[in-house]
């Protein structure tokens, strides 16, 4: 049995059919651009990627592709071969502390859901809404990016926020990637064969969080009401001080929206050097620019920052995790972060940090005071196992 994982953004849906159980991607692809002039999907089944350019009006008619392609390429879905959809959804509020089976009244609260994850759940709303038309007879189930900090600590969670405001509101720490740093702080455990580690995953991919975990329960996270606060990120400023906004608001032309959009798409490392990609970043900085180079300085100092703050929260630290697009594939960058963290007693190993691997690793060496791993994340395996559990 198999399972569909589907993760329905704005423009876009991406998706991957799983086996929970040996964890292989067994198909996977991506609908572009849907509702623009020119759309773009792609499906791989084995050796054979097909790709379709014809517009994408909506989700449905994506969605109704891919499906046709999964018919025409492989591997059929009509024969019964899945046990669910699992659909990623970035916003659970404090309403879900694992993954639920979809049905209207769950499909109404990632609706009402909207305001805290604007961003995200109009769209992964629009991609439910279809998939469960076009496949009625499968169960589906949401699996939230905040669940796995619905755990932190009040102590975490709590913003010095006016009690009634923020009550009111529902504002507090949800966090976000919650996927998958629960996944990768257990594979953390797995690989060094111990539970109880006091360890910090760092994901870094475009958009990029921090956890702290003791003993697999997550105590902190950096980001917080929604994923703009805590690092910094491809186009995300992170921490900053809100009285920006203020300023902002009171003295420059932009809007409250055009705000938003400044900070959450036209900032961090795209504000500070015009590329969101670190590999673009890295490309810079050799080249000599100067303004790369202190954008990646920014960006290393904020992770040390975090790391420093996360083991004093926990009173002590095992274990660093590195994983998503950066973590798991910029050595430069991991030496870096290492040789800043000399005072916690890290060492790497720097032949084990240059190897490219798409397994589990420690790079540290047995001197390090701390483990320093490598752990590629996987997200929609772990939407997969969690879908699994509910059917
Ligand atoms: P997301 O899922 O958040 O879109 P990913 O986890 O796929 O992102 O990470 C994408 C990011 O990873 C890219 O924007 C790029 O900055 C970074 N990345 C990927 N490969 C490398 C590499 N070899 N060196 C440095 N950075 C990389």
């Amino acid at each position: 049995m198999s399972v569909l994982v589907i993760n329905s953004g704005s423009s876009s849906i991406k998706y991957q059919l799983v086996d929970p159980e040996s964890g292989a991607a067994i198909a996977s692809g991506l609908v572009e651009r849907i509702g623009e002039s020119s759309g773009h999907i792609e499906h791989t089944y084995g050796e054979v990627t097909k790709e379709l350019n014809d517009p994408v009006p909506d989700h449905g008619v994506g969605l109704e592709r891919v499906l046709d392609l999964f018919e025409e390429v492989g591997p059929s879905l009509t024969d019964g071969s899945i046990a669910a959809v699992g659909h990623r959804v970035v916003q659970g509020g404090k309403y879900f502390d694992g993954p639920a089976l979809i049905d209207d009244s769950v499909e109404d609260r990632i609706d009402k859901l909207s305001p805290l994850g604007p961003l995200h759940n109009p769209a992964h709303l629009a991609g439910i809404r279809v998939a469960r038309k076009l496949l009625p007879s499968v169960p589906h189930v949401a699996v939230f990016d905040t669940a796995f900090f619905q755990q932190l600590p009040d102590e975490a969670a709590t913003y010095a926020l006016d009690r009634e405001v923020a009550e009111k509101y529902e504002i507090r720490r949800y966090g976000a990637h919650g996927t998958s740093h629960h996944y990768v702080s257990g594979q953390a455990s797995k690989l060094l064969g111990r539970d109880d580690l006091k360890q910090i995953v760092l994901h870094l991919g475009n958009g990029a969080s921090a956890s702290a975990v003791v003993n697999g329960r997550a105590v902190e996270t950096s980001m917080g009401l929604t994923p703009l606060e805590g690092l910094v990120m491809g186009g995300r400023t992170g921490d900053i001080d809100p009285a920006v906004v203020f300023h902002l608001a009171r003295n420059s032309d932009l809007s409250i929206d055009e705000i938003d959009n400044l900070f959450n798409r036209q900032s961090g490392l795209k504000g500070l050097t015009g590329q969101n990609d670190m590999r673009e970043v890295w490309n810079l900085a050799d080249a000599g620019d100067a303004n790369a180079r202190e954008a990646l300085d920014v960006y290393e100092h904020r992770l040390v920052k975090y790391i420093g703050a996360y083991a004093a929260t926990m009173g002590g630290l095992d274990a660093i995790t590195f994983t998503a697009g950066a973590g798991e594939n910029d050595s430069r960058l991991r030496a870096e972060v290492a040789e800043r963290l000399a005072y916690f007693g890290v060492e790497i190993n720097d032949e084990k940090n240059s190897v490219r691997s798409k397994e589990a690793r420690d790079i540290s060496t047995p001197n390090s005071a701390v483990r320093i791993l490598v752990i590629p994340t996987n997200e929609e395996l772990a939407i997969a196992r969690q879908s699994m559990t509910l059917v």
